[in-house]
């Protein structure tokens, strides 16, 4: 490609919401422009990437055995309201209305429509198991669209349905899509752990995420120092806490404790003089349903942190928020002197399972500016009880009794065990093998393929732009023709680059000064320049690798082997 008739419209600056290396650079290389909130096009150099990266998905889908096939983006509302999940999804799945008043929605996943389409056809375990893939768009109105191509609100996602007649033979896909996954991130040259993961709104039981380890991650990952257990934090388990300080031992009583509402939790150890192990903090949310909202208090020890998403889970809302000081309070709720004995009949809350047969403990006596002493938990329902607390580096791990650490990390795929869950709702059947009916299992399988653009950045740049990889750049080498006025480097220029295959080459034959053409190189990050300068009088071009910007004198002569085999 000749830069000259190259659209890749490069920028100093970046707009100031772009705080991310991939996000800058991205857009300043010309590389995708913003269209939106949440929304981008990919520019010419954008969509060579994209491609790249697709086809190594595709490949790797096609060997796994998979089908590749392409829904439509726009769904009906009826087909969502058959699995239950148009009022289950809350605010990320836009709905519409068409002239007729008929409702849509934009897919942001494909389950209903690919239940859809094979139900009444695949009828008996015969024609199973099957794997239909694809490579397309979703929607997802995102809280907060951010970080340009890594959280977007239309991105293009792999995604990968499979459908068995056994739990065995959708646990043998899935440990084929851990396979294949593994062998699509190995490459793109990326570096990855495979985690435990929460199912969210997708739902199901035993899924997997693929986390590439970067510092600018949203999710974090908790690793085992011991083992190879990894999980996402949302999912993360420890060994139960324990302490070697000593416990409060006290009968049970109620004490006068004047302490400000806030930070209480604190106070109130300092005030007994005991280690926050020993007292009970409540942490009060307002949970988000389709039809109602309900206060709810997640309690927790004082030294833990309340994690959202297993809190959301414990309850099952579509969404926690903060409560307000005045909704805790009509709630039934007494602000800093919460505790799980002795609460108002018929508020709603969750207790850590942690904290399960635990005594000498200390906890609001739901009474203004008193708390309780010498308290056991013992006579609490048991469906009461769920894993509430977040693990922190330092903690045990479950599997090993090795310390757990926390690390930052990019979902770039997911694996999930959907069960019959989405069959039997909508009534997706085949006869088994006993002729009897009953409802397929099935697995998904997704992967980010836009938000791997970026992630390829994330790993990958330097205070002067983007530093891809041979498998994934746009070309591989750059030729610039440091002067265009001078006949010389022209043509050596153009011959060069004709003997070569120009798929993988640039050839800068723009008309712009030298420095201007090497900040590009640099900004946009192809793996090699090749610069015809004035060393070309005497016989020398200069090789340039875009990692490390070190330079080498090649004699002209040399060169087009030098680089046949650089881009072999
Ligand atoms: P996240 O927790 O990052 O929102 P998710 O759990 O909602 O992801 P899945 O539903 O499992 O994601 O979707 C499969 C893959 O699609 C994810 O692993 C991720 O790589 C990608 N993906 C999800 N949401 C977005 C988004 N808003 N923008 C770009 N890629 C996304
Ligand atoms: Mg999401």
């Amino acid at each position: 490609m000749r830069f000259s008739k190259l659209y890749a419209p490069t920028t100093k600056d970046a707009p100031k919401d772009a705080t991310l290396p991939s996000h800058k650079f991205l857009l300043r290389g010309g590389f995708v422009t913003q269209s939106g909130s949440g929304l981008y096009s990919f520019l010419p150099m954008g969509k060579i990437v994209l491609d790249k990266i697709r086809d190594i998905v595709k490949e790797e889908m096609d060997n796994s055995g998979a089908n590749e096939i392409q829904m439509g983006v726009v769904t009906t509302a009826d087909l969502w309201k058959q699995s239950g999940r148009y009022d289950a999804f809350g605010k990320e799945l836009l709905r519409f209305k068409d002239r007729k008043n008929n409702e849509f929605v934009l897919g942001p996943t494909h389950e209903e429509v690919v239940v859809d389409m094979v139900r009444n056809i695949i009828t008996s375990y015969k024609q199973l198991p099957l794997h239909l893939y694809q490579i397309t768009t979703k929607f997802r109105d995102e809280a907060r669209p951010r970080f340009g191509l890594l959280r977007g609100r239309e991105f293009i996602m792999k995604d990968g349905y499979s459908f068995h007649d056994s739990q065995e033979s959708l646990k043998e896909e899935f440990d084929r899509m851990e396979e294949t996954y593994r062998k699509i991130f190995t490459r793109l040259g990326l570096d990855f752990r495979i985690v435990e993961a929460d199912s969210g709104a997708i739902g199901g039981s035993g899924s997997k995420e693929f986390m590439v380890l970067a510092d600018n991650g949203e999710d974090d990952i908790v690793v085992c120092d011991g083992c190879d257990y990894a999980a996402n934090i949302e999912a993360a388990r420890r060994a139960k806490r324990t302490t070697v300080v000593e416990p409060p031992e006290a009968d049970f009583a109620k004490f006068y404790t004047p302490t400000p509402v806030k930070d209480s939790i604190n106070h109130i150890a300092e005030f007994f003089k005991v280690d926050k192990f020993y007292t009970i903090k409540s942490v009060i949310k307002k949970a988000i349903y389709k039809d109602e909202e309900k206060i709810i208090s997640f309690f927790v020890r004082g030294c833990d942190t309340l994690q959202e998403t297993k809190a959301q889970n414990a309850c099952g809302a579509l969404e926690l928020v903060d409560a307000s000081e005045e909704e805790v309070k009509k709630a039934g709720f007494n602000p800093g002197f919460c505790g799980p004995i002795g609460l108002p009949e018929g508020v709603e809350f969750y207790i850590d399972e942690e904290l399960k047969e635990e005594k000498n403990l200390i906890c609001g006596a739901n009474e203004e500016n008193y708390h309780f002493v010498g308290v056991s938990m013992f006579n609490l329902k048991d469906s009461r009880y769920k894993d509430l607390v977040q693990v922190n580096a330092g903690d045990i791990c479950p599997k090993c009794g090795g310390k757990l650490g926390v690390t930052k990390g990019i979902e770039v795929g997911h694996i999930f065990q959907l069960g019959q869950k989405y069959a039997s709702a909508m009534g997706a059947k085949f006869l088994d093998k006993n002729g009897k009916t009953q409802p397929f299992y099935m697995g998904c399988y997704g992967i980010g393929v836009s938000r791997l653009v970026a992630v390829m950045i994330e790993v990958s740049y330097d205070e002067k732009g983007c530093i891809w990889n041979k498998q994934t750049a746009p070309y591989l080498l750059d030729i610039i023709i440091s002067n265009t006025k001078d006949d010389e480097q022209n043509s050596f220029a153009n011959e060069l680059y004709e003997k070569l295959d120009t798929k993988k080459v640039l050839l800068d034959d723009r008309k712009e000064r030298f420095g201007f053409k090497m900040g590009d190189f640099e900004l946009i990050g192809f793996p090699y320049a090749l610069i015809i300068g004035k060393g070309l009088k005497d016989g020398e071009v200069e090789l340039v690798d875009r990692k490390t910007l070190a330079k080498k004198k090649i004699k002209k002569d040399e060169i087009l082997e030098v680089l046949k085999d650089l881009l072999s």
